[in-house]
């Protein structure tokens, strides 16, 4: 488990957790049980996604121009702000808004630790090591990354990166 995720506490654990048992992971309705609704929506240039609150419902507003996988993490990514950095988006009218590169304004370790949650949530690592062991022999090939890309609906480019921190683990 991600330092990140053992920092989530009580009942927002226990739903995470039930979504994490299976891939690809069902973010809409682990969003919707954490009370968080997700519009896929015309964001500006430049801008991946945003989380707010509006009208007393926090809201994820993903970019309609990103593939699909992008969207996917562009929503863990939003859902770990909402999930540990709430005081920022509840101090801003405008909540929180991430550029492409996941940067919104707040301190680069804000960022870091999103990113590190997001990754948790949409490439849950206990599912990584045993589909990585049941139906690619442990081996991290080409062929390993973009198979398990596929199966957990995010790109080749986060996948590879999530291997590799298993690799050095
Ligand atoms: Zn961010």
């Amino acid at each position: 488990m991600s330092k990140e995720l053992s920092r989530v506490l009580g009942q927002q654990r226990e739903i995470i957790e039930h979504y994490l048992s299976e891939y690809p992971v069902k973010l809409g309705q682990m969003a919707r049980d954490l009370g968080v609704d997700i519009k896929v929506a015309s964001l500006g240039t430049g801008i991946s996604g945003r989380i707010a609150l509006e009208g007393g419902r926090y809201v994820i507003r993903v970019n309609r121009n990103e593939a699909r996988e992008r969207q996917r993490f562009t929503i863990g990514h939003e859902l770990a702000h909402f999930l540990l950095h709430r005081h920022i988006i509840d101090s801003s009218p405008d909540g929180i808004t991430d550029t492409v590169l996941y940067r919104s304004g707040a301190p680069e370790r804000i960022e870091f630790e999103a990113n590190r949650l997001a990754a948790e949530l949409v490439m849950p690592m206990s599912l990584i090591e045993r589909e990585l062991r049941e139906n690619f022999g442990g081996l991290v090939t080409e062929v390993t990354i973009e198979g398990l890309a596929s199966l957990f609906e995010v790109s080749k480019a986060a996948m590879e990166i999530k291997l590799s921190t298993l690799i050095e683990a």
